[in-house]
């Protein structure tokens, strides 16, 4: 999923300058598990918008507003409200935002600063383990993705800077098992030491050029 965090409150009223009538879109998947733009998120920031004098025109929180079509569908029914709007202010991510400024011709204000792909290890708890490199190689680490796991994003480790386990970037409040590390235990374990051993050839990063995009072939 992707992960968000809400901008504080003066930086979103601030890039509202000037915009009196605003209209919220958030997000009832991603946003709302991180808080940002679920009805409950949304809701509450109407109330800080209100105290800070801007005028609410309405609202809607959407089933994954980076879906183009149906984001188009279910605005349709707000089109008063949108229309009488200085601004739309996005409680989602970034996607979610550009996917409103795409339908919507008024200018559109992100609420939330998007942050990684993230996976949830429980309840408010987002761990990053992928950076979406276009060519995924953890076959050779059994599961372990070192692009993201490791602070160098090194494809053969570990560096220098290791510590008893520990990453160099690792402190007492926040620390950070290196990656390559995890790698080897994870090899260790599964019988795959010799795996260690191949020197990975530099990466290709070409295969992921921005912006991306991908079209499928209809099945037939
Ligand atoms: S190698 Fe890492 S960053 Fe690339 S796709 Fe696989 S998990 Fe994601
Ligand atoms: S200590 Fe390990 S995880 Fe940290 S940068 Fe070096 S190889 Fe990567």
């Amino acid at each position: 999923m992707i992960v968000t965090k809400q901008k504080p409150i003066e930086e979103i009223v601030k890039s509202l300058e000037g915009e009196n009538n605003i209209f919220l879109v958030g997000c009832s998947v991603c946003a709302d598990e991180c808080q940002t733009g679920g009805e409950t998120a949304t809701k509450e920031l109407i109330e800080k918008l209100k105290t800070s004098g801007k005028n609410v025109t309405g609202f809607a929180v959407i089933n994954a507003p980076c879906h183009v079509l149906l984001t188009k569908k279910d605005l349709k029914v707000h089109k008063e409200a949108i229309d009488k709007s200085d601004a739309i202010l996005i409680t989602a991510c970034g996607a979610c935002a550009q996917s409103v400024s795409e339908i919507i011709e008024k200018p559109v204000r992100p609420a939330s600063n998007t942050l990684f792909l993230g996976n949830i290890e429980r309840h408010g708890h987002f761990h990053e383990h992928c950076s979406m490199c276009g060519e995924c190689v953890i076959s050779f680490t059994d599961g372990i993705c070192p692009i993201t796991n490791c602070a160098k994003g090194l494809l053969n480790g570990p560096c220098g800077g290791m510590n008893k386990g520990k990453c160099e970037i690792s402190t007492e409040e926040r620390p950070v098992d290196c990656a390559w590390v995890l790698i080897y235990e994870r090899l260790k374990k599964f019988n795959h030491l010799e795996k260690f051993k191949n020197i990975q050839p530099a990466k290709n990063y070409s295969k992921h050029i921005k912006p991306d995009r991908l079209i499928l072939e209809r099945k037939k």
